[in-house]
């Protein structure tokens, strides 16, 4: 908590909207953490690297933390194991300049018919392609 500066950014970026501003303190945490979808938005998004997590297995063994250091075109993650030892790897995040991805906001609103429909926003053209496939009714037809 010593280097969050209150910015609102992962409070904004949270698709769980559970990481809120503590207003005695003004600082950022985790107001419902067993509701976290462990998207590590905030994670990436802080540029305090301030949110302290703990990681997948998969890359960091129990009992670690595991934050970040936040560059242009990538993340350098360091993981730090309850023994003491440090492990620091780095991989990019995007292959195309910041801010060249227009915003969701500057997009028409959908028709209504859109609005109803299974697709979700964007697609299919965030998919690139020209129409996701459909899928075959499973139920029977009626017999005579
Ligand atoms: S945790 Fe990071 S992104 Fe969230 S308010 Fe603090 S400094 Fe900003
Ligand atoms: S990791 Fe959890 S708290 Fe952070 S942005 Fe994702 S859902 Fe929100």
């Amino acid at each position: 908590m010593d280097k969050c500066k209150g910015c609102m950014e992962c409070v904004r970026l949270c698709p769980s909207d559970i990481m809120h501003i503590d207003p005695r303190l003004g600082k950022a945490f985790n107001i419902e953490p067993s509701m976290c979808w462990e998207c590590f938005t905030c994670v990436k998004g802080c540029p305090e690297a301030a949110v302290d997590v703990r990681g997948y297995a998969d890359f960091a063994p129990f009992g670690h933390h595991v934050t970040q250091q936040r560059a242009a075109d990538r993340i350098a993650w360091r993981i730090e194991s309850r023994g003491g030892s440090v492990r620091e790897f780095v991989f990019p995040i995007r292959t195309t300049p910041w801010d060249s991805i227009a915003s969701p906001a500057t997009a028409p609103p959908p028709t209504t018919e859109a609005a109803h429909g299974e697709l979700l926003s964007f697609e299919p053209d965030y998919l690139a392609v020209e129409a996701l496939p459909t899928i075959p009714s499973k139920r029977a037809a009626p017999t005579s």
